[in-house]
């Protein structure tokens, strides 16, 4: 089964992901933590990657998709995956589908989670992550119990620069623009299903099931 979650930044689908991999045994890909993790390692490719990041644009589609294809044709996807953050535009939707197409395989599943702007807003300008470990934490709902001081492993809690407030609104922005078309681009395919991303994150298997099975 193969699987892509669609939403805006901060809607949940890298937590839904993450469980739906782990309950159905399939590899969770996320094209922001490839980035990330390249980033960490001081590769060409997340110095590249860091700039378009930080200013809450998405990474120019050559990259994107060369990282994509090149983690998906990997061993671990034979039996399917999880893609969480990829596509975020028609074109890479595209190019997944001719490649996918010439494997005479698909899409089976596009999951929508909706969450309105404010609501996004307010969960990812409160969000913070350990510098250490890489915990997440909110300022309202999930604080550390000392200020700025991971509850983990003691390390530095901070906010990440694409959760500053108007890279946020930046990035919603994108969102509207370049993204939200693919939830008509699966519709049109009739793979798409839906998930109210308000309800709690506790619920977060049960709703993918749901919707699956
Ligand atoms: P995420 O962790 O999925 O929110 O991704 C963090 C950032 O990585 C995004 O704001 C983009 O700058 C970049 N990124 C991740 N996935 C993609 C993608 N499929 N296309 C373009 N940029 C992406």
């Amino acid at each position: 089964m193969k699987i892509i979650m669609l939403g805006a930044p901060g809607a949940g689908k890298g937590t839904r992901a993450a469980v739906a991999a782990a309950h159905y045994n399939m590899p969770h890909i996320s094209t922001g933590d490839i980035f990330r993790a390249n980033l960490k390692e001081g590769t060409e490719l997340g110095l590249r990657a860091k700039e378009y990041m930080d200013a809450g644009e998405l990474v120019p589609d050559e990259l994107t998709v060369e990282i994509l294809l090149s983690r998906v044709t990997q061993k671990d996807c034979e039996g399917g995956y999880i893609l969480d953050g990829f596509p975020r535009t028609i074109r890479q939707a595209e190019v997944l589908e001719a490649e996918l197409k010439k494997l005479d395989d698909k899409i089976d599943f596009a999951i929508d989670i909706d969450v309105p702007d404010d609501v996004i807003e307010v969960r990812m300008t409160g969000r913070r992550v350990c510098t250490k470990c890489g915990a997440t934490y909110h300022i309202v709902h999930a604080p550390t119990a000392k200020d700025g001081i991971c509850d983990a492993c003691g390390g530095e809690v901070v906010q990440r620069k694409d959760d500053a407030p108007e890279t946020v609104r930046q990035r919603l922005r994108v969102y509207h623009e370049q993204t939200q078309p693919l939830i008509a681009f699966y519709k049109e395919r009739g793979i798409l299903k839906w998930i109210d991303g308000c309800g709690p994150l506790d619920d977060a298997l049960a709703d993918v099931i749901r919707v699956l099975e």
